[in-house]
């Protein structure tokens, strides 16, 4: 039974690449955040940061799992800059569980879908009763989110997320990463992590 798009190597690595293009338009660009007190603003300059693989069962994780990142260059700033990304959600979570659980969510998440969510991606009941609220309690209240919606015909109903959402990029596994492209503000809006 297919779980996850993310669920293969292979998979991950077509995730990461579609990051690593996006970070790309990043590099060396001038930074936004410069307070009035720098004389010349700053550009930007990669300063990654590993983050730990979560959402996958033992033995399922990727070696490596690298956020692409940013610091200015101009001394009396060095902030950061972390760009959108299709692999992270709200920072901390990993795109695995968010796939996860938007096939678990299809038709709802019953005993066998339970069963298969834990056994390949090592996430609990827990877990998914957490995600479904940050869905339909957190994620309903983003401005972005009002936004998207406005764009969607018809309107995807909030009390289905994610798979109402899914449905209108036709369900697809093309139509996924398009999904999660589309929720790459969502990443940077409070994705404060790493430091
Ligand atoms: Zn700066």
């Amino acid at each position: 039974m297919r779980t996850s798009i993310a669920q293969t190597p292979k998979q991950y690595q077509h995730l990461e690449r579609i990051d690593k293009d996006i970070a790309a338009g990043y590099a060396f660009s001038p930074c936004s955040k410069c307070p009035a007190s720098v004389e010349e603003p700053g550009t930007l300059h990669r300063s990654n940061y590993e983050r730990k693989p979560r959402g996958f069962a033992a033995g399922k994780e990727p070696a490596t799992c690298v956020r692409d990142s940013f610091c200015c260059s101009a001394e009396g700033c060095r902030k950061r800059t972390t760009p959108e990304s299709v692999r992270f959600l709200k920072g901390r979570v990993y795109l695995g569980v968010v796939v996860a659980l938007v096939a678990a969510m299809r038709h709802g998440p019953n005993a066998v879908r339970m069963k298969v969510l834990e056994e390949h991606l090592g996430v609990d009941r827990t877990t998914v009763a957490r995600w479904c609220r940050w869905w339909r309690e957190d994620f309903v209240d983003m401005p972005f989110w009002r936004e998207l919606r406005r764009t969607l015909v018809p309107r995807p109903e909030e009390a289905l997320l994610p798979g109402s959402l899914w449905e209108r990029y036709g369900r697809t596994r093309e139509g996924m990463i398009e999904m999660l492209k589309a929720l790459g503000p969502v990443t940077t809006a409070t994705g404060r992590e790493g430091r």
